[in-house]
C-alpha cells in the first residue's frame, strides 16, 4: 500500500508544482471516511481509492484528478456528502466526484449486452469532464485486478461490461495499456477454456524460438546502430485476447497464425522512423501489402507508428512496428498522454484537423476537440481543465425498469419515453415515475433517468400533448391516437342520439333499416353516419327520416336544436384552461384548496365524474398514492381574459377592533374578489383568531401580490394557503 508522503512524492516527481496540500488532505479524508469499511478481499476499503490513484499517477496525472480519485467512492459509499467535499476541496473536485458518483448508480443497473455503444456514449455523455472517465477507467482497471475475490456470479457480469463497455472505451481514448490489461483480466473470466489453450501456446513458442528472437533483436540494434538510428528494440509477444480474435475473425486455428511475435523500435523523431524502416527492409524480406504508414496516415484514436513483416532468418514472419518515444507514449496513455506533450510540432497542429476524417460518426468527435484544445491550452493542468466532453450534448440517455437504454434528444420528456419504448405505451400513458419518485409528464429528462410509465387501458392521448412532445415519433402517433379517438367519441355520440330519437318513436335501432338510409345520407356505413351526427354535420331526425320513418315534428325540431347543442358542447368543451386531460372529461378544481394558473397541478380522476384539479401541495392528493393509475399530468393553458380562479387562505390576525376591515380592504385595493369567509377562534389563543377565505384571483401572481400586500398589515400575524 503505497504511503501518503509516496503519493505526493510520486506527483511532485513529474509534477513540480503540484498540490502538496490538496493531495495531503484527500488522503486523510477519504482514508477517515472509508474507517473500518473492508473489501471483498477483507483488506481494507482505502487500499482501493489509493491504488486508483496510484493507477493515475503512473499516468502523470493532475492533483486534482489524483484527489478526485482518492475521494471517488466517499459519497456513495461513505457519510461523506456532496456540500462537504465541496467546502472542504472546493467546487471542482466535488464536480469530478459528483460525476463519478452518477456513474457509479449505472453500474448497478441491470443492462443488456445489445447496448453497449449506447452505455459507452452515455458514459461520455456524463462525464462532462475528461478526468471523470480517466478515474473511472482506473478505478474500473483496479476492480478488474481485484475481481478473483468477487462472487463469481457478479465476476462474470463485471467482466462481461469491461469486455464491452470499459476496455473499448479506453481503446477509444487511445489508452492501449489499459485496455490490453482489461481485456486479458475479463478474456481469462469469460473464456477460460480459450484462454488457458493460447497461453500454453505461446509459452511453447516461446521456448522454442526464443534464441531465434534473440537473435533478431541483436542483429537488428546492430544495424541501426552502424546507421547511426539510436533506438531501442524490444521483443513482443501478442496476448492472448488479441490472438483469439485474430482466430474468430479469419477462422483460423492457432498453428495458422503467423505474426505472433513481432519487435517494437523506439526512436527519438519522425526522420529516424522512415530510416529504420529503411533498414529493416534492407536486412530483411518485405512481405507485401503488409505495411501500414499510420504515421502519415494516423488512426482516429492519434495512433501514430510503421508497421511493417518481414521474413525473417528462418523464414518466419515477424510483425515490426516503429515509432518514436512520444508516439509510444501516446500509444500507450492515449488522452492521458496528451497533457504532457504541449510542445507539438506546427505541421503537427496542422495536420490535427484532418487527421479525423470527416466522415467519422459522431461518436467520437471529440477526439478532434481535445486537439483543439492541445493547440490553445499552455499548461498540463489546464488542458485537462478545460477538456469537457461535449460529446452527445444533444441526446439524453435513460432507462426502462428493466435496463433498456433510451436515447432521446435533449428536451424530450416522459411522453417521448413512453413513446420510444412503444406507442401502445405512449397512447396509455398517463403518468410516470422518474427515478423512483412521481414526476409530471411535462418534466424534462435527464441522462441515467429511470423512468416507469404508468398506464391505464381508459387513457387516449390528450392532443395537448403534441405540443409538449419532443420527438417526432411521439408526434405522430399523438395525432393519429387523437383523431381516432375523437371518431370514437362522435360515433358514440351520434349513436346514443339516434338511438333516442328512434325510442321516442317507438322504434328500435335496425342495421337493415340503416343500411337503406346509408346511400341516402352520403356514408358508407353506419359509424360513419354516426360520426357524422355526433359531429354535427348530420341531423339526427334526417337519418330517421331516410331510412324510411316518419319522425314527429316536434322531435324532429328538438333534435335539430340538441344536434348544434351538441357541436357547441363539443368544441368549447371545458373551460377551464388546462392542457393534459381528455377532451371528452368534465373538470373541475378542488374546492378545499382552490388552484390558480401559474402553480403546479395534478389531475384525479374519478370514473364517471371526470377530472379533480389539485395543487401539488394539497394534502389531500396522500389519499390517491397507491392508485397511481388514477393520476394525470396537466399543465394550465392561457386562460379567458378576466377569468378568475379560487384559492384558499388562512389568515391568522391579531385579535383587535378594525382587523377585518383591514383585510377586506387590502383584498379589494389589489383587486382581489373574496367569495366566502369562516372565522374560528384558535384554540387555547385569546388574542389571534384564524379566517378562511375563499379568494378568487386571475393567476399566481395576482395572489402573490395580495398575499405579500396581507403580510404587510401589522395586524396580519400569519398568511398560508389552505392546503386542504
Ligand atoms: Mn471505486
Amino acid at each position: 500500500m503505497m504511503r501518503q508522503y509516496e503519493l505526493v512524492e510520486r506527483v511532485q516527481k513529474y509534477d513540480p508544482n503540484a498540490d502538496e496540500d490538496l493531495l495531503n488532505r484527500a488522503y486523510v479524508y477519504a482514508m477517515k471516511a472509508h474507517g473500518n469499511q473492508t473489501r471483498a478481499s477483507g483488506e481494507a476499503y482505502f487500499n482501493h481509492p489509493l491504488e486508483v490513484a496510484a493507477i493515475l499517477v503512473d499516468m502523470k496525472l493532475d492533483a486534482a484528478t489524483i484527489a478526485a480519485a482518492l475521494l471517488h467512492d466517499t459519497v456513495e459509499d461513505t457519510e461523506a456528502t456532496h456540500l462537504e467535499l465541496v467546502e472542504k476541496f472546493g467546487p471542482d473536485i466535488a464536480a469530478l466526484v459528483d460525476g463519478l458518483t452518477k456513474i457509479k448508480k449505472l453500474d448497478m443497473m441491470t443492462k443488456e449486452a445489445t447496448q453497449a455503444e449506447n452505455l459507452r456514449k452515455l458514459l461520455l455523455a456524463m462525464s462532462r469532464d475528461i478526468r471523470v472517465l480517466l478515474v473511472k477507467l482506473a478505478d474500473r482497471l483496479h476492480n478488474m485486478r481485484t475481481l478473483s475475490h468477487v462472487k463469481p456470479e457478479k465476476r462474470l457480469r463485471v467482466a462481461q461490461e469491461t469486455m464491452e463497455i470499459y476496455a473499448p472505451l479506453a481503446g477509444r481514448m487511445g489508452m492501449q495499456v489499459v485496455r490490453d490489461e482489461m481485456e486479458d483480466i475479463a478474456f481469462a473470466i469469460l473464456n477460460p477454456t480459450a484462454n488457458k489453450m493460447i497461453r500454453e501456446r505461446l509459452e511453447r513458442l516461446h521456448q522454442e524460438s526464443g534464441d531465434l528472437l534473440q537473435g533478431i533483436e541483436l542483429a537488428l540494434s546492430k544495424s541501426l546502430a552502424e546507421n547511426q538510428i539510436v533506438a531501442e528494440v524490444k521483443g513482443r509477444e501478442k496476448r492472448a485476447y488479441s490472438i483469439f480474435r485474430k482466430m474468430e475473425r479469419k477462422h483460423l486455428a492457432l498453428d495458422q497464425l503467423s505474426d505472433i511475435f513481432g519487435f517494437r523500435v523506439l526512436v527519438n523523431n519522425v526522420d529516424e522512423c522512415y530510416r529504420a524502416l529503411g533498414v529493416v527492409h534492407q536486412k530483411w524480406l518485405a512481405v507485401p501489402g503488409k505495411f501500414k504508414d499510420y504515421i502519415s496516415n494516423s488512426k482516429q484514436n492519434d495512433y501514430r507508428s510503421l508497421h511493417t513483416i518481414v521474413i525473417g532468418p528462418h523464414s518466419q514472419r515477424v510483425e515490426m512496428q516503429i515509432r518514436t518515444f512520444e508516439m509510444h507514449d501516446i500509444a500507450e496513455r492515449g488522452v492521458a498522454a496528451h497533457a504532457l506533450y504541449k510542445d507539438i510540432s506546427e505541421a503537427k497542429q496542422a495536420e490535427a484537423g484532418v487527421r479525423i476524417p470527416a466522415t467519422e460518426s459522431n461518436a467520437y468527435r471529440w477526439l478532434r476537440h481535445l486537439m483543439d484544445v492541445l493547440q490553445e491550452g499552455d499548461s498540463p493542468k489546464e488542458f485537462l481543465e478545460h477538456t469537457r466532453l461535449e460529446l452527445f450534448h444533444d441526446q439524453v440517455f435513460c432507462f426502462t425498469p428493466k435496463g433498456q437504454l433510451i436515447a432521446l434528444p435533449v428536451g424530450a420528456t416522459p411522453i417521448d419515453f413512453a413513446y420510444a419504448v412503444h406507442t401502445s405505451i405512449g397512447d396509455s400513458c398517463v403518468g410516470c415515475k422518474i427515478n423512483g419518485r412521481h414526476a409530471t409528464l411535462v418534466a424534462k429528462l435527464q441522462n441515467g433517468d429511470e423512468v416507469v410509465i404508468i398506464r391505464s387501458d381508459a387513457q387516449t392521448p390528450p392532443p395537448a400533448w403534441e405540443a409538449i412532445a419532443v420527438t417526432g415519433k411521439a408526434k405522430a402517433a399523438i395525432r393519429r391516437a387523437t383523431r381516432a379517438d375523437i371518431r370514437k367519441q362522435y360515433t358514440g355520440l351520434g349513436r346514443e342520439m339516434v338511438e333516442k330519437l328512434l325510442a321516442r318513436q317507438g322504434k328500435e335501432f335496425s342495421e337493415k333499416e340503416m343500411a337503406i338510409a346509408l346511400p341516402r345520407v352520403g356514408h358508407r356505413n353506419s359509424d360513419d353516419a354516426f360520426a357524422a351526427v355526433g359531429r354535427g354535420d348530420l341531423v339526427p331526425a334526417d337519418l330517421l327520416k331516410a331510412m324510411g320513418l316518419v319522425v314527429d315534428e316536434k322531435d324532429a325540431k328538438a333534435s335539430k336544436r340538441k344536434s348544434s347543442k351538441v357541436r357547441d358542447l363539443q368544441e368549447g368543451q371545458f373551460s377551464l384552461p388546462v392542457r393534459g386531460a381528455a377532451s371528452n372529461m368534465a373538470l373541475k378544481i378542488y374546492p378545499l384548496t382552490g388552484a390558480v394558473p401559474g402553480e403546479r397541478i395534478v389531475g384525479i380522476i374519478t370514473p364517471g365524474e371526470g377530472i379533480t384539479i389539485y395543487p401539488i401541495f394539497a394534502e389531500a392528493l396522500e389519499q390517491f398514492d397507491q392508485e397511481p393509475e388514477r393520476w394525470v399530468d396537466l399543465a394550465w393553458g392561457v386562460a379567458e381574459e378576466g377569468m378568475r380562479f379560487p384559492a384558499r387562505l388562512s389568515i391568522t390576525l391579531m385579535n383587535e377592533v378594525g382587523a377585518l376591515g383591514q383585510v377586506a380592504q387590502t383584498i379589494g385595493e389589489y383587486g382581489g374578489n373574496i367569495d366566502e369567509l369562516t372565522m374560528q377562534a384558535r384554540h387555547g389563543v385569546r388574542d389571534f383568531f384564524e379566517l378562511r377565505i375563499l379568494l378568487e384571483v386571475f393567476d399566481i401572481r395576482h395572489l402573490n401580490e395580495i398575499m405579500n400586500g396581507l403580510r404587510a398589515k401589522p395586524l396580519v400575524n400569519e398568511i398560508n394557503r389552505v392546503a386542504g
